[in-house]
Protein backbone atom coordinates (compact mmCIF):
# COMPACT_ATOMS: atom_id res chain seq x y z
CA UNK A 1 0.00 0.00 0.00
CA UNK A 2 1.23 3.25 -0.78
CA UNK A 3 -0.69 6.47 0.41
CA UNK A 4 -0.43 10.36 0.42
CA UNK A 5 -0.76 12.13 3.15
CA UNK A 6 -2.17 15.81 2.14
CA UNK A 7 -1.66 17.80 5.19
CA UNK A 8 -3.60 20.87 5.54
CA UNK A 9 -3.40 21.77 1.73
CA UNK A 10 -6.69 21.52 -0.60
CA UNK A 11 -10.68 22.87 -0.36
CA UNK A 12 -13.17 20.61 -1.26
CA UNK A 13 -13.36 22.13 -4.94
CA UNK A 14 -9.50 21.45 -5.22
CA UNK A 15 -9.57 18.17 -3.77
CA UNK A 16 -12.11 16.94 -6.35
CA UNK A 17 -10.19 18.15 -9.27
CA UNK A 18 -7.05 15.88 -7.95
CA UNK A 19 -9.41 13.21 -8.22
CA UNK A 20 -10.29 13.75 -11.86
CA UNK A 21 -6.65 13.89 -12.25
CA UNK A 22 -5.32 11.24 -10.55
CA UNK A 23 -7.61 8.19 -10.65
CA UNK A 24 -7.42 7.33 -13.94
CA UNK A 25 -4.06 6.96 -13.48
CA UNK A 26 -3.47 5.08 -11.06
CA UNK A 27 -6.27 1.76 -11.62
CA UNK A 28 -5.01 -1.60 -10.59
CA UNK A 29 -2.17 -0.10 -7.65
CA UNK A 30 -3.13 -0.52 -3.97
CA UNK A 31 -2.80 3.07 -3.04
CA UNK A 32 -4.47 5.63 -0.19
CA UNK A 33 -4.73 8.94 0.31
CA UNK A 34 -5.25 10.87 3.69
CA UNK A 35 -7.15 13.97 3.39
CA UNK A 36 -8.63 17.07 5.54
CA UNK A 37 -11.65 16.04 7.60
CA UNK A 38 -13.26 18.82 5.32
CA UNK A 39 -12.20 16.87 1.81
CA UNK A 40 -13.77 13.63 2.77
CA UNK A 41 -16.76 13.90 1.06
CA UNK A 42 -15.34 14.90 -2.20
CA UNK A 43 -12.75 12.29 -2.86
CA UNK A 44 -15.24 9.50 -2.39
CA UNK A 45 -14.34 7.05 -5.18
CA UNK A 46 -14.16 3.08 -5.32
CA UNK A 47 -10.21 2.43 -6.48
CA UNK A 48 -8.54 4.82 -3.89
CA UNK A 49 -8.31 3.99 0.11
CA UNK A 50 -9.51 7.00 1.61
CA UNK A 51 -8.57 8.27 5.39
CA UNK A 52 -8.78 11.34 7.72
CA UNK A 53 -5.03 12.55 9.31
CA UNK A 54 -6.34 12.65 13.41
CA UNK A 55 -9.81 11.63 14.66
CA UNK A 56 -10.84 12.45 19.20
CA UNK A 57 -10.26 9.60 21.24
CA UNK A 58 -13.99 10.47 22.62
CA UNK A 59 -17.08 8.89 20.98
CA UNK A 60 -18.94 11.88 21.35
CA UNK A 61 -20.02 14.65 23.68
CA UNK A 62 -18.84 18.24 24.36
CA UNK A 63 -15.45 18.43 22.62
CA UNK A 64 -15.92 21.63 21.12
CA UNK A 65 -13.99 21.44 17.70
CA UNK A 66 -13.30 17.56 17.66
CA UNK A 67 -14.16 15.27 14.88
CA UNK A 68 -15.16 11.53 16.09
CA UNK A 69 -14.75 7.80 14.37
CA UNK A 70 -17.84 7.93 13.14
CA UNK A 71 -18.25 11.03 11.98
CA UNK A 72 -15.16 10.35 9.77
CA UNK A 73 -16.56 7.16 8.69
CA UNK A 74 -19.57 8.69 7.78
CA UNK A 75 -17.97 10.47 5.61
CA UNK A 76 -16.45 7.47 3.53
CA UNK A 77 -12.79 7.10 5.53
CA UNK A 78 -11.67 3.72 5.66
CA UNK A 79 -7.83 4.39 7.75
CA UNK A 80 -6.95 7.31 10.37
CA UNK A 81 -3.53 8.41 10.47
CA UNK A 82 -2.69 8.89 14.17
CA UNK A 83 0.60 10.10 16.11
CA UNK A 84 2.25 11.89 13.41
CA UNK A 85 4.96 13.19 13.73
CA UNK A 86 3.15 17.00 13.37
CA UNK A 87 0.37 15.83 15.34
CA UNK A 88 2.99 14.70 18.68
CA UNK A 89 5.21 18.13 18.21
CA UNK A 90 2.79 21.06 16.94
CA UNK A 91 0.05 19.62 19.16
CA UNK A 92 1.62 17.93 21.83
CA UNK A 93 -0.17 14.76 21.65
CA UNK A 94 1.72 12.24 23.84
CA UNK A 95 1.97 8.25 23.67
CA UNK A 96 -0.58 7.70 26.17
CA UNK A 97 -3.27 9.50 24.20
CA UNK A 98 -2.39 8.34 21.00
CA UNK A 99 -3.04 5.07 22.18
CA UNK A 100 -6.56 5.91 23.32
CA UNK A 101 -7.29 6.99 19.62
CA UNK A 102 -5.97 3.60 18.13
CA UNK A 103 -8.00 1.79 20.59
CA UNK A 104 -10.57 3.73 19.79
CA UNK A 105 -10.48 3.19 16.14
CA UNK A 106 -9.41 -0.29 16.51
CA UNK A 107 -13.05 -0.66 18.47
CA UNK A 108 -15.26 1.37 15.81
CA UNK A 109 -13.62 -0.71 13.00
CA UNK A 110 -11.43 1.93 11.15
CA UNK A 111 -7.97 1.11 10.39
CA UNK A 112 -5.81 2.66 12.43
CA UNK A 113 -2.18 3.74 10.35
CA UNK A 114 -0.06 4.64 13.46
CA UNK A 115 2.98 6.63 12.83
CA UNK A 116 6.24 6.45 14.91
CA UNK A 117 9.83 7.62 14.43
CA UNK A 118 12.88 9.27 16.42
CA UNK A 119 13.93 12.69 16.21
CA UNK A 120 17.52 13.44 15.72
CA UNK A 121 19.94 12.48 18.04
CA UNK A 122 17.54 10.22 20.00
CA UNK A 123 17.85 6.41 20.65
CA UNK A 124 15.83 4.38 17.60
CA UNK A 125 14.81 1.26 19.72
CA UNK A 126 13.84 3.42 22.86
CA UNK A 127 11.94 6.15 21.28
CA UNK A 128 10.23 2.87 19.71
CA UNK A 129 9.55 0.88 22.42
CA UNK A 130 8.16 3.89 24.05
CA UNK A 131 5.91 4.80 21.10
CA UNK A 132 4.48 1.46 20.69
CA UNK A 133 3.58 0.41 24.33
CA UNK A 134 0.46 -1.17 24.80
CA UNK A 135 0.05 -1.33 20.64
CA UNK A 136 -1.76 -4.55 19.17
CA UNK A 137 -4.15 -5.23 17.23
CA UNK A 138 -5.13 -4.60 13.41
CA UNK A 139 -3.41 -1.57 12.32
CA UNK A 140 -0.31 -0.17 10.22
CA UNK A 141 2.49 1.25 11.13
CA UNK A 142 4.34 3.98 9.49
CA UNK A 143 7.59 4.33 10.36
CA UNK A 144 8.71 8.21 9.57
CA UNK A 145 11.85 9.31 11.27
CA UNK A 146 11.21 13.08 12.22
CA UNK A 147 14.35 14.62 10.47
CA UNK A 148 13.18 13.15 7.49
CA UNK A 149 10.00 14.58 7.22
CA UNK A 150 9.39 17.48 4.76
CA UNK A 151 13.10 17.99 4.74
CA UNK A 152 14.63 16.26 1.38
CA UNK A 153 16.56 13.93 3.65
CA UNK A 154 15.91 9.77 3.89
CA UNK A 155 16.98 7.24 5.82
CA UNK A 156 19.24 4.88 4.70
CA UNK A 157 18.32 1.54 3.83
CA UNK A 158 19.94 0.06 6.40
CA UNK A 159 18.21 2.02 8.80
CA UNK A 160 15.19 1.73 7.18
CA UNK A 161 15.54 -2.40 7.63
CA UNK A 162 16.23 -1.81 11.24
CA UNK A 163 13.80 0.03 12.31
CA UNK A 164 11.00 -1.95 10.16
CA UNK A 165 12.52 -5.30 11.89
CA UNK A 166 12.32 -3.67 15.40
CA UNK A 167 8.72 -2.99 15.17
CA UNK A 168 8.00 -6.37 13.46
CA UNK A 169 9.93 -7.30 16.33
CA UNK A 170 7.46 -5.83 19.00
CA UNK A 171 4.19 -6.31 17.69
CA UNK A 172 4.36 -9.60 15.30
CA UNK A 173 6.12 -10.68 11.83
CA UNK A 174 2.55 -10.19 10.16
CA UNK A 175 2.32 -5.70 11.21
CA UNK A 176 2.62 -4.16 7.85
CA UNK A 177 5.07 -1.29 8.45
CA UNK A 178 5.48 1.71 6.19
CA UNK A 179 8.13 4.14 4.85
CA UNK A 180 7.36 7.81 5.52
CA UNK A 181 9.98 10.42 4.91
CA UNK A 182 10.83 12.68 1.82
CA UNK A 183 9.88 9.73 -0.61
CA UNK A 184 10.09 10.96 -4.34
CA UNK A 185 10.09 9.99 -7.43
CA UNK A 186 13.90 10.11 -7.23
CA UNK A 187 14.08 7.55 -4.15
CA UNK A 188 11.12 5.83 -4.51
CA UNK A 189 12.53 2.71 -6.19
CA UNK A 190 15.25 2.12 -3.93
CA UNK A 191 12.93 2.14 -0.77
CA UNK A 192 10.25 -0.19 -2.24
CA UNK A 193 12.94 -2.38 -2.85
CA UNK A 194 13.64 -2.70 0.82
CA UNK A 195 12.89 -6.35 2.13
CA UNK A 196 11.14 -4.80 4.97
CA UNK A 197 9.14 -2.15 3.77
CA UNK A 198 5.31 -2.73 3.20
CA UNK A 199 4.44 0.58 1.68
CA UNK A 200 5.08 3.99 1.89
CA UNK A 201 3.60 7.35 3.44
CA UNK A 202 4.36 10.04 0.78
CA UNK A 203 3.93 13.67 2.02
CA UNK A 204 4.35 16.89 -0.02
CA UNK A 205 5.32 14.62 -3.35
CA UNK A 206 1.77 13.49 -3.16
CA UNK A 207 0.38 17.26 -3.55
CA UNK A 208 0.34 16.90 -7.76
CA UNK A 209 -1.54 14.09 -9.11
CA UNK A 210 0.62 13.34 -11.82
CA UNK A 211 3.41 13.37 -9.46
CA UNK A 212 1.51 11.38 -7.41
CA UNK A 213 0.90 8.82 -9.99
CA UNK A 214 4.25 8.46 -11.10
CA UNK A 215 5.49 7.62 -7.64
CA UNK A 216 2.63 5.11 -7.37
CA UNK A 217 3.47 3.44 -10.27
CA UNK A 218 7.41 4.02 -9.47
CA UNK A 219 6.35 1.58 -6.43
CA UNK A 220 5.29 -1.31 -7.89
CA UNK A 221 2.45 -2.25 -5.48
CA UNK A 222 -0.53 -3.41 -7.66
CA UNK A 223 -3.59 -4.79 -5.99
C1 LIG B 1 4.38 12.76 5.99
O1 LIG B 1 3.62 13.71 5.93
O2 LIG B 1 4.10 11.79 6.69
C2 LIG B 1 5.65 12.77 5.24
C3 LIG B 1 6.40 11.71 5.22
O3 LIG B 1 5.94 13.94 4.57
P1 LIG B 1 7.07 14.12 3.43
O4 LIG B 1 6.91 13.00 2.45
O5 LIG B 1 6.78 15.46 2.84
O6 LIG B 1 8.40 14.04 4.12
Amino acid sequence: MIIGNWKMHKTSEEAAAYMRAFLPQVKGFKVGLAVPFTALHAVQNDAVLIGAQNMSDEMSGAFTGEISCAMIKDLGAKFVLLGHSERRDVFQESNSFILRKVKRAQEEGILPILCVGEKEGQELERVLQEQLKGISGNLLIAYEPVWAIGTGKTAKPEQIEKAHRFCKGLLGKKTEILYGGSVNSENIAEIASIKEVDGMLVGGASLNPDTFAKIVHQSGRKK
